[in-house]
Formats: structure tokens, C-alpha cells, sequence
């Protein structure tokens, strides 16, 4: 399985907030096996949001949005949502019935805009804060708040499930430029990706399909390097 993630917002293309919805999710989604293959952000803006989300519902087994659901003007991601999928938005029952229950958007009109969900959509209930999200075919939409959101994916998370897979990390003082042919060697050896992250030192992420491949490449590897020398 693979997927896309889209976030939302003005605020996080002008820095004033951390993308850390996407961080988060893209963990979760690899914890599930699932190879996540594009995360992009957009502005509050209908088109952008609707083109990119058509766009990822036709090449990925499923596309998570995250913001922009509350009642003021400047969230329009459901509306943009149901433009993706050719849908009208309309009002959900069973989100009028939450937000009523729960109260947080006293006035009718907010309560109406803020259940009005792509038409036909499997509504999900807010359960750390107020407004709705909806999956439409694949696409699930989540609140933007960080803890909305993660408990929102919490209620969905068994739906997303792809081939698990296991790391092991070697890591190294050698510069990177000096790894390629040991790099190279542990991947024909061993049925394994490699990842190369440098920082103060590189850290070489092999990834397999079984913890044992994975922890004989490290094996292997870390005995083809340079260790780090940690002061012991
Ligand atoms: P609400 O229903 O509370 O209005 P919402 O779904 O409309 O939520 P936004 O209005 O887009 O969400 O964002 C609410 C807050 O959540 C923002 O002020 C921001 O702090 C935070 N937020 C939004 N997107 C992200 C993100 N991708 N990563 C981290 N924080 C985010
Ligand atoms: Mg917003």
C-alpha cells in the first residue's frame, strides 16, 4: 500500500508553524508498512487543494489531508475535497448531532458550515476537539490541530496496512563519499535498501522485509567500517 499526505495551511508555507502533522503521520504510516510517497503542502486555497488531492487519489492507494475544517472563512478544505471528487457538499446529520452535543459551535450557522462534508462521505467523529473529518472513497481528511489529529488517524489507523518492514542503523565517522563501494556491496549481498543521512557522523539505514536480513546486513556492515568512537 501507498499513500500521500497534503497538509494544509497558509501558516505552514510561511513558517509560522512546524509541519509536525506531517512528520507524525509519515511514522505512523511506515510503523504500518505503509510507503508514504509524497507529502505536500498547500494554502487554504480550493483549487490547490483539489488539484493536488486529484491528482493523489488517482496514483496512490490513499491520500490523508489535514487542515483547514473549522468554521471560519479561511478553512475550505472540505469544500475543496468534494470539488476533487466531483461532489456538492452537504449537511451530515450525524455531524449537526455531534456538534450540537458537544456545543462548541453554538451558532447555527457554524454549526452548519462545519458539518456540511463532501456528499455520500463516511463522516469521523472529533473526539479531542469539534469539527468533523470525512473519508471519501480513500481520502481521509483529518483536523489540522496536532492532537485532533492524531486521535482522529488513531480511529482509522487499522484501515491503512502494507508489508511491514525492519531497520537496523550502522553508524559511521567515515564521510559518505568513501561509503559507495560498501554500500553498494551490503545491498548485493544482502536483500536490503540502504539509506545514507549525514550529520557530525553518517548513519546508514538498512531496511528489510525480516528483522534477520536486516540485522545481518548491520552485521556485516558495521564490520566494514570505520566505528564511531564514542569516548568509552
Ligand atoms: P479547527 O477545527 O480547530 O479549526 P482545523 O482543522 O481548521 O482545526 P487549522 O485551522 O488548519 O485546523 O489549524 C489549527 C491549528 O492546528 C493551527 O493553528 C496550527 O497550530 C495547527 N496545525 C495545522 N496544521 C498543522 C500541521 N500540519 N502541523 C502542525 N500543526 C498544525
Ligand atoms: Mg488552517
Amino acid at each position: 500500500m501507498d499513500a500521500a499526505i497534503v497538509t494544509v495551511g497558509d501558516e505552514l508555507l510561511t513558517g509560522d508553524t512546524e509541519n509536525t502533522n506531517a512528520t507524525w503521520l509519515c511514522a505512523r504510516l511506515d510503523d504500518r508498512g505503509v510507503d508514504v510517497e509524497r507529502v505536500t503542502t498547500v494554502p487554504d486555497r480550493v483549487s490547490d487543494i483539489a488539484r493536488v488531492v486529484n491528482e493523489y487519489h488517482a496514483e496512490y492507494g490513499a491520500v490523508i489531508v489535514t487542515g483547514g475544517l473549522g468554521p471560519t472563512h479561511d478553512d475550505v478544505t472540505m469544500e475543496a475535497v468534494a470539488a476533487a471528487f466531483g461532489r456538492d457538499v452537504e449537511l451530515h446529520d450525524e455531524a449537526v448531532e455531534w456538534l450540537r452535543e458537544e456545543g462548541g459551535y453554538a451558532a447555527e450557522d457554524l454549526v452548519a458550515g462545519t458539518a456540511e462534508l463532501p456528499a455520500g462521505a463516511r463522516p469521523l467523529h472529533n473526539t479531542e476537539g469539534v469539527a468533523p473529518g470525512a473519508v471519501v472513497e480513500s481520502c481521509y481528511v483529518l483536523p489540522g490541530v496536532p492532537a485532533e489529529m492524531q486521535a482522529m488517524f488513531a480511529g482509522v489507523a487499522g484501515e491503512f496496512e502494507g508489508e511491514r518492514t525492519y531497520s537496523e542503523t550502522v553508524e559511521t565517522p567515515e564521510p559518505e563519499s568513501a561509503l559507495l563501494d560498501r554500500l553498494s556491496e551490503v545491498q548485493d549481498r544482502y536483500d536490503v535498501s540502504v539509506g545514507s543521512y549525514p550529520g557530525e557522523t553518517v548513519t546508514l539505514k538498512l531496511t528489510a522485509t525480516e528483522p534477520e536480513t536486516a540485522r545481518r546486513a548491520a552485521e556485516w556492515l558495521a564490520d566494514h567500517v570505520e566505528p564511531v568512537d564514542d569516548g568509552r
